[in-house]
């Protein structure tokens, strides 16, 4: 397929720090907008629009988009490209801090998230995103390749980690399209992919305590080569350890010389409730 390409910016500079690398390429342009499947009445979080491109195709679909720049340059044109349009509404801030609670407040529909992010702040928004996911239906998010194979990555392959986990309980992840560094500009030094987030409202398992199986997940994971026995000695107190923990553990069915990539979803949610007692004889901790 020929790609169209619209015109490289020449007044502008591109700031690597705020990881500006502008889509140039209309075909994905346009498979962004068709793969988040917008209807009128659908109000959409834009993170970190530049110079607009995508904005203006997504106004002509929904009933309102708001779109979060953080560089002030690009967010002051953008509100003068836009001036026309009535549905689109520019602010100036930081997605990682932005009141999104006050955003949704436009629309009784959960909102659509449509960008591309960022890299270098992926993994932090893709955290925020998902800890508001009530606010949200979908995601539909261009990601630095590596991160959108952990994303979907599946239980004993080498991507399978806490970010596996943690998307993929509150998310269903899909890759629609990869893309070459060629398709933005200044061309990024890493691959792309387009990765569509169907978010649902309640979690695939069931959760008794957030806040420990994510202590669990990232311990887990945070020495992966070790047994779970082992890597899951840094958040459970020493001294009461070993068979203690590891009958905790079997009374789970879950074997304690196994590795945090052979374990599904709900396999760390059973490990979680059996070590719960263990856990929260701690304080802060990992
Ligand atoms: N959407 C445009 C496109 O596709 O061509 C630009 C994408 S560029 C990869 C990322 C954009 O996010 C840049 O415009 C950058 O200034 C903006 N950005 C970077 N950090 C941000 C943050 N914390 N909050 C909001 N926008 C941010």
């Amino acid at each position: 397929m020929k790609r169209k390409t619209a015109r490289k910016p020449s007044t502008f500079f591109p700031r690597k720090r705020l990881g500006q690398h502008f889509l140039i390429d209309k075909n994905a342009m346009e498979k962004i907008v068709r793969v988040a499947d917008l209807d009128p009445a659908d109000v959409i979080l834009e993170i970190g629009p530049g110079r607009g491109e995508m904005t203006m195709l997504l106004a002509q679909k929904s009933q309102r988009v708001m779109a979060v720049e953080i560089d002030r340059v690009l967010a002051s044109q953008l509100v003068d490209k836009t001036a026309s349009l009535r549905n689109v509404e520019v602010i100036c801030g930081d997605a990682l801090k932005v009141d999104l609670e006050a955003m949704s407040r436009h629309t009784e529909k959960r909102m659509k998230v449509v960008a591309n992010l960022p890299y270098q702040i992926s993994t932090p928004l893709l955290m925020r995103l998902v800890s508001f996911r009530c606010l949200f239906s979908s995601m539909v998010l261009m990601l630095q390749k590596e991160v959108a194979l952990r994303a979907v990555a599946k239980r004993n392959t080498k991507a399978y980690g806490s970010l596996s986990v943690l998307l993929q309980v509150y998310t269903t992840p899909t890759i629609e399209m990869l893309l070459p560094p060629n398709c933005f500009f200044p061309r990024p030094k890493v691959d792309s992919a387009l990765v569509r987030f169907l978010v649902h409202k309640t979690p695939k398992i069931k959760i008794d305590d957030e806040q420990a199986l994510w202590r669990v997940v990232r311990a887990a994971f945070g020495h992966r080569r070790k047994t779970l026995k082992n890597a899951l000695k840094s958040i459970l107190p020493e001294a009461r350890f070993s068979e203690e923990v590891g009958r905790a553990m079997e009374n789970v069915k879950i074997d304690p010389t196994r590795r945090a990539e052979t374990l599904s979803l709900e396999e760390f949610a059973r490990l979680t409730d059996g070590l719960r007692p263990y856990l929260s004889s701690l304080g802060s901790g990992s």
